[in-house]
């Protein structure tokens, strides 16, 4: 996932002045484990700890490269960035660079952000945040926490979008570009978090009706139509029956955004996109 948060603190600082210029930010802690780069910004997490992030990012580069032998692993060094705080976690796919926030760390999460590092995030967000949370469903087809798809599988949430009559059509969730999220919530991030599922969910149809060469063909061309041969609408019609007819009662949202605890502002602004509101 990318976002925008540097660029806001750039547009705070600018908005401010700099009439007093501010306290140089300390220079984090930097170690070499396992061939990564891992940066502690908070200049105080344990050794374990970074023993452990460099071992996840390992299994998470190990499992997506063999899912997606067709792109060529960074011959370069990835870096983490562990950042003081909370937040939503971020890649810049051009510097290699996966961040992840203190308060919300998530090593679940890191399979999504080693895709974005592996195809380079060239494409469209739906195709490349598409093929993100799919690889994540695949590697560990048993979780349902990770967000933005928490409580219920891609499929399920689509469904309950059908059932509410709010699903963003298909045509428009491929065009969505500058997903604005936002990590106190705001309706252009509920958008983008639907954005994810949807383009989750289609994903995994693809691979699943018209196999995977197809979907490398999307990719290489992003030429959704093209690559499959099909008209937009015949496919959104055979996509959205067969997610209803998997998943013909998902969970309502706070249900299933509830399962890991009560509902946050951010998760109440994606129930009201769920809802058509
Ligand atoms: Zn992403």
């Amino acid at each position: 996932m990318r976002c925008l948060r540097t660029a806001m603190l750039v547009g705070i600082a600018g908005a401010c002045g700099l009439e007093s210029p501010p306290e140089p930010e300390p220079e984090p802690l930097v170690y070499e484990v396992g061939g990564f780069r891992i940066e502690d910004a908070t200049r105080e997490a344990s050794r374990g700890l970074i023993d452990s992030i460099a071992a996840a990012l390992g299994a998470a580069v190990t499992s997506v490269t063999g899912f997606l032998p067709e792109f060529t692993p960074p011959a370069d060094t990835i870096t983490f960035r562990l950042l003081d705080g909370g937040g939503i976690p971020f890649v810049t796919a051009t510097e290699l660079l996966i961040a992840q926030w203190e308060h919300d760390l998530a090593f679940e999460y890191l399979p999504h952000q080693v895709t974005h590092l592996l195809t380079g995030y060239l494409r469209r967000p739906f195709l490349e945040e598409g093929i993100a949370v799919y690889v994540t469903e695949v590697l560990d087809p048993a979780d349902t926490t990770t967000n933005p798809y928490r409580g219920q599988p891609p499929d399920a949430w689509v469904s309950l979008f059908e059932e509410n009559a709010s699903t963003i059509p298909l045509v428009t969730a491929l065009a969505a570009d500058n997903l604005g999220y936002a990590y106190s919530g705001s309706t252009a991030d509920a958008s983008a978090w639907q954005v994810f599922i949807e383009a989750a969910s289609f994903t995994r149809w693809v691979f699943a009706i018209y196999g995977r060469d197809a979907w490398l063909q999307w990719y290489d061309s992003d030429n959704l139509t093209g690559a499959l041969n099909a008209e937009m609408a015949d496919l959104e019609l055979a996509w959205v029956t067969a997610v209803r007819t998997a998943h013909p009662t998902p969970r309502p949202c706070e249900e299933a955004l509830g399962t890991r605890g009560p509902l946050t502002t951010r998760e109440e602004f994606w129930c009201a996109r769920a809802r058509g509101e």
